[in-house]
């Protein structure tokens, strides 16, 4: 490896390398359109174009695409070679300025959610100038947005920058009140912590459950699991640290700041975080982080497994979305101020937070559903299913005074400032909250709940957009007061009174914890069908709406490909499960009865007593009997969940029966798996799963 700053971004078509390749005006005019939002003219694109097309070919580039994120939580891409015909035998390598602003890849096949009628294909992409076009495997990527020919929404881009002009502009307002005149552009920032699995690729390919649905449909508990903690922050295994330092490079090549990585709780399980960016970067460098994990890890004979839940009692895996609010002028604007002023704003900020995740529980938790995560919610393993904040004993202790009136510390110069409580707030020292869904960690808040395969950008749209609104609110209310300083003590302690009730220290995983945010009136939807219910609430509705960032219908339409995904996820799990026990398990079962039964009887032919081979032979025969029926069970289970007419339906019935006939099904096999020889089992153990990677 060259050193890390001879690689870094020398695949992406960057600010450095567009401020050399580019004529000085072409520079200057993009730049207003990448920071201002202005129109790009096309004499400007076709200059852009050529020089990204000359930059992309000097590099090996030998296709274009239009990079997009359409509804799947995973990107598309379709490549066209950059040749132009010339004659009959010869061609120029050609990439106009129409083809980086706009493509028509055929959209019939991404799910719409009943938005574009199939007969109606066509599908768009524009450019997205704000995110850095690169390249990856000999193609040249330009990020885009998806919609349909009526102009409707079909990815998960177009609404996540909405949302990022929608804080810009609210946040801008509140800022103007504090007097930070120089102030032109607000960010969120975001560092997504992306957890996943390695293991061997051999062992893998013996598993048709991991192979079509991502987790292990069976399979016995191992003898050692992670009752040892010895992988948390172990010391990297030999395979294990190569695919890591390839990885980097990888993504340092894409100009991803990958920087920390180390193994997590479960045997097998890693993590990487990179540094913090603004959040639309943030979310494409995510989704290309997921992707090379997944490519590096076949080079090195190993397969990166995204899954929520892999393997039922062990650790799965999440995504911590670490936000915080950041301007051009390098405030982080959730940053504990020195002086009372700051203070002021800091509160004032996070009176915003508090307000928009009390208001917006269910959004947030709509945010993290998906069937592979509902394996994890609430499993005393990552965060229940109800959305809390916390904020430290500290800066709660500040919220309790200044909701009471009382004075925090006596101080007394913060009197002046018209709030009679207003304290010198420091980062928070004391110990973090692993438990809690929502932490402050001293300048940005991290949201736990995300499943490690999920594109961030759903999650990141809701905390924009909540945030904005509550912003919103109290520019419209401060613009108009007579005394500032007066009325945000006012609005302050009024909010915090408001919201209080969403703040929570304690223990997540405890039971009590449940009772207590039921007495609160908290939502706790257990399931994701639960929670998918309410994205077209109205109170979202008009939300999103105000906001422009969905339509009514937009939201209905992803309302429906949520359910139609949860069904289809548990469909396809339990089709697997009967294809496995039917074709693989149960013959297994039957040959080992088979040996059982032969022997049993050499021995009574010797006179010898074959006991227990008898009483096994038996216990096998009733639990062939059981896995038989149920597995009808689940197959009637099945066809009776397909049979329901509607998305909302068809999930429900899913969740409701299919999944515990799956509970069944497999619970019957796994007590197979420990009576049977390892050589007529069927699939790798759990042990040899988690633990071949040396
Ligand atoms: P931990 O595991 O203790 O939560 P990590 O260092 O693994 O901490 O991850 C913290 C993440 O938070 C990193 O991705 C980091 O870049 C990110 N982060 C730090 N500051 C900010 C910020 N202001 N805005 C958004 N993300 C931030
Ligand atoms: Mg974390």
């Amino acid at each position: 490896m060259g050193n890390i700053e001879s690689i870094f971004g020398s695949m992406v078509f960057s600010d450095t390398v567009m401020r050399s390749l580019l004529p000085h005006d072409t520079y200057e005019k993009l730049q207003k359109t990448i920071q201002e939002g202005r129109d790009l003219d096309r004499g400007v694109a076709d200059v852009v174009a050529n020089a990204m097309k000359d930059w992309a070919i000097s590099k090996g580039a030998t296709h274009f695409t239009h990079w997009f994120q359409p509804l799947t939580d995973i990107t598309a891409e379709k490549h066209d070679a950059f040749l132009t015909p010339t004659g009959p035998c010869s061609i120029v390598m050609e990439f106009s300025g129409k083809e980086l602003i706009k493509g028509e890849p055929d959209a019939s096949s991404f799910p719409s959610g009943g938005l574009r009628a199939t007969f109606e294909a066509r599908g768009y992409t524009a450019w997205d100038p704000t995110s850095y076009a690169f390249i990856k495997d000999n193609t040249l990527c330009i990020p885009t947005a998806f919609y349909s020919y009526t102009g409707s929404v079909l990815d998960k881009k177009t609404p996540l920058l909405r949302s990022v002009e929608a804080l810009n502009r609210e946040t801008l307002r509140v800022l103007r009140l504090f007097g930070h005149k120089n102030v032109r552009r607000v960010y969120a920032t975001v560092g997504p912590e992306q957890e996943y699995f390695l293991i061997d690729r051999a062992v893998y390919e013996r598993r048709p459950d991991l192979k079509y649905t991502g987790r292990t449909l069976f399979g016995a508990r191992p003898t050692k699991g992670q009752e040892m903690d010895d992988q948390y922050f172990g010391a990297l295994k030999t395979r294990i640290s190569a695919f890591m330092r390839e990885l980097d490079e990888e993504l340092w090549k894409l100009g991803v700041f990958a920087r920390t990585e180390h193994n997590e709780a479960a045997p097998a399980q890693h993590e990487l975080a990179p540094v913090f960016t603004n959040v639309n970067v943030a979310t494409d460098h995510n989704q290309l982080t997921m992707e090379m994990m997944k490519k590096v890890a076949v080079k090195h004979g190993l397969v990166c497994l995204l899954h929520e839940k892999p393997f039922a009692g062990v650790n799965g895996s999440g995504k911590h979305n670490n936000w915080s609010l950041s301007t051009d002028t390098g405030m982080n604007l959730f940053e504990p101020g020195k002086s009372p002023a700051e203070n002021m704003q800091f509160l004032l900020f996070l009176a915003a937070m508090m307000h928009a995740v009390d208001e917006h529980q269910d959004l947030l938790r709509i945010s993290a559903a998906s069937a592979g995560n509902d394996h994890r919610l609430g499993a005393s393993e990552a965060p229940p299913a109800i959305v809390s904040m916390f904020l430290g004993d500290e800066l709660t202790a500040v919220v309790e005074a200044i909701t009471h009136k009382e004075i925090y510390q006596a101080e007394k110069p913060y009197l002046e400032m018209g709030l009679p409580a207003l304290p010198r707030i420091r980062r928070d020292t004391t110990d973090r909250n692993r438990t809690s869904p929502f932490a402050f960690t001293g300048n940005k808040f991290e949201f736990r709940m995300l499943g490690s395969s999920f594109s961030i950008a759903d999650a990141n749209t809701v905390l924009n957009t909540a945030v904005a609104d509550a912003l919103r609110d109290f520019a419209d209310e401060l613009e108009l007061a007579d005394d500032l300083t007066l009325r945000l003590g006012k609005l302050i302690r009024r909010e915090f009174r408001a919201h209080k009730r969403i703040l929570f220290n304690g223990n997540n995983y405890a039971p009590e914890w449940v009772e207590e945010a039921e007495k609160r009136g908290l939502c706790n939807y257990r399931s994701s069908v639960d929670a998918i219910v309410h994205l077209t609430d109205v109170k979202n509705v008009e939300l999103f709406t105000r906001h422009g960032v969905f339509t009514g219908e937009e939201l209905a339409s992803r309302r429906e490909i949520m359910f139609e995904n949860y069904a289809k996820v548990i469909h396809i799990e339990a089709l697997t499960m009967l294809d496995m026990v039917r074709r693989e398990i149960l013959p297994a079962v039957i040959a080992y009865t088979d040996r059982l039964m032969k022997a049993a009887l050499r021995k009574r032919e010797l006179g010898v007593s074959g006991n227990f081979e008898t009483k096994l032979t038996e216990k096998l025969s009733a639990l062939t009997d059981r896995i038989a029926e149920t597995a009808d069970g689940l197959e009637h289970a099945s066809a009776s969940a397909q049979a329901c007419s509607g998305n909302e339906e068809k999930a429900r019935r899913h969740r409701e029966a299919v999944i515990p006939a799956m509970h069944e099904l497999r619970a019957a096999c796994d007590e197979a798996e420990l009576l049977v020889a390892r050589d007529v089992w069927p699939y790798p153990s759990y042990g040899e799963m988690l633990f071949s990677v040396m």
